[in-house]
């Protein structure tokens, strides 16, 4: 909206929501393509399938791709499609949803990625192998959110920046014990304290694999 009015492009404080004061102060609705794409269909055929679902595979996998799916495949479905080379021992749910150990007979739907502390989204799913550091991957989507992070609150312009000077020292070798606290700490408060969705979910890939992955980390540390 910000754009559209000339503006930069970033977040306001809510309320009021863009239902009551939106693009240039009057009510605007606004949703993702992939809702408004559903719209003709839903009207269109009488036997409209809401369940259906593309699930986007990425990562340590032979075959990545598109594939439309039902929500409420298994993972393990979904991952006999990507034709991975290796064992796989973590997925993430795309770059925000966070990360779990790999079990192929979880169901991709919202009830029951959320119930693992993860967010399903928009059914991303991106495979780790065993052959991948958690570390590693930890430290790239984190290079991601310092890039994309717009700048306007402290807790993500300057959280973003220094978990992944942690990351990036923890990856190396070079980082202590104390410095994996101040990554859980860290990424609690900007979870908790940023303006957007885009802060709230930066870190939880980190708190993921902190969770369940914990023993990666501490053997890169001294
Ligand atoms: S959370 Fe990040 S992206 Fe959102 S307003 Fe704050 S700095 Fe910008």
């Amino acid at each position: 909206m910000h754009s559209v009015e000339g503006l930069r492009g970033q977040p306001t404080q809510k309320p009021p929501y863009p239902t009551e004061k939106g693009l240039f102060g009057k009510p605007t609705v606004l949703n993702n393509v992939g809702t408004l794409a559903e719209v003709p269909l839903a009207i269109y055929y009488e036997d409209y399938n809401p369940n259906l679902r593309l699930h986007c595979l990425s990562g340590n996998v032979t075959k990545p791709g598109v594939y439309e799916l039902q929500l409420g495949t298994k993972l393990g479905d979904l991952m006999a499609l990507g034709k991975p080379k290796h064992k796989i021992k973590a997925v993430y749910f795309g770059c925000f949803g966070g990360c779990m150990p790999y079990n192929p007979e979880l169901k991709i739907s919202p009830e029951d990625v959320c119930g693992k502390d993860c967010i399903l989204g928009a059914c991303t799913v991106i495979a780790v192998d065993e052959k991948h550091s958690i570390v590693n991957v930890a430290t790239n989507i984190a290079k991601f959110y310092e890039f994309e992070s717009c700048g306007k609150c402290t807790p993500c312009r300057e959280g973003t920046m220094r978990v992944l000077a942690l990351l990036e020292n923890i990856s190396m070798g070079k980082a202590t014990r104390k410095d994996l606290d101040t990554l859980q700490e860290l990424s609690e408060v900007i979870k908790e304290t940023s303006l957007c969705g885009l802060g709230q979910s930066a870190t939880n890939h980190i708190l993921t694999a902190l969770k369940y992955f914990r023993k990666e980390f501490e053997e890169k540390v001294k």
